[in-house]
């Protein structure tokens, strides 16, 4: 059973959804990078206010600020994890591995949730977010495939990547993701 995870995918494919579900029932730490900032912008940290002009203009946060985040969480961590949100540029993807070389840990499955961008708009329309009105959505799906996607080749070459069709209902989601964990 894999249990070191990483979900990638445009934002509103669903990795929130399926990374809380998924950790819940198998007992993993979910680590979303988002929720975590967001957590800190709500409790005015200092790192919280720094972070939140950057989300709130669609934009990624430092390296070094997200990179510090998942250090701490990961540090001293045990069981599994899974990875939501993180990494979401080349330089992070780089950086968790030499950061997972060093606590002696890999990954053993990247999750790419795949969905088309008239839906990925309509799903995060409706979610309402700060962030989410269409100028801000339509700018992090430029920085999702300008920034993000070349990820999917990195994993591809160390034979880590699975692709899930991210359409239909949460439960058929899940199941389809299920598939891959054995
Ligand atoms: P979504 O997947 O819907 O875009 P997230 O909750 O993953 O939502 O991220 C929201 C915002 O938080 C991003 O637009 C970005 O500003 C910031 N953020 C989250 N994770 C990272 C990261 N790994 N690196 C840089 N910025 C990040």
């Amino acid at each position: 059973m894999k249990q070191r995870l990483l979900f990638l995918g445009p934002p509103g494919a669903g990795k929130g959804t399926q990374a809380q579900r998924l950790a819940a029932s198998h007992h993993l730490l979910h680590l979303s990078t988002g929720d975590l900032l967001r957590a800190e912008v709500q409790a005015a940290t200092p790192l919280g206010q720094e972070a939140e002009a950057v989300m709130a203009r669609g934009e990624l946060v430092t390296d070094a600020l997200v990179l510090a985040i998942v250090r701490h969480r990961l540090e001293g961590h045990q069981g599994g994890w899974l990875l939501d949100g993180f990494p979401r540029n080349l330089p992070q993807a780089i950086a968790l591995d030499g950061l997972l070389g060093e606590l002696g840990q890999s990954i053993e499955l990247v999750v790419l949730m795949e969905l088309e961008a008239p839906v990925l708009l309509q799903r995060l329309l409706a979610r309402g977010r700060a962030d989410d009105n269409e100028a801000v959505i339509r700018h992090r799906l430029d920085v999702y495939q300008e920034q993000t996607a070349p990820l999917i080749a990195h994993y591809q070459a160390q034979g880590l990547l699975q692709s899930v069709e991210a359409s239909g209902t949460v439960e058929e989601i899940a199941a389809r993701i299920s598939t891959l964990l054995e």
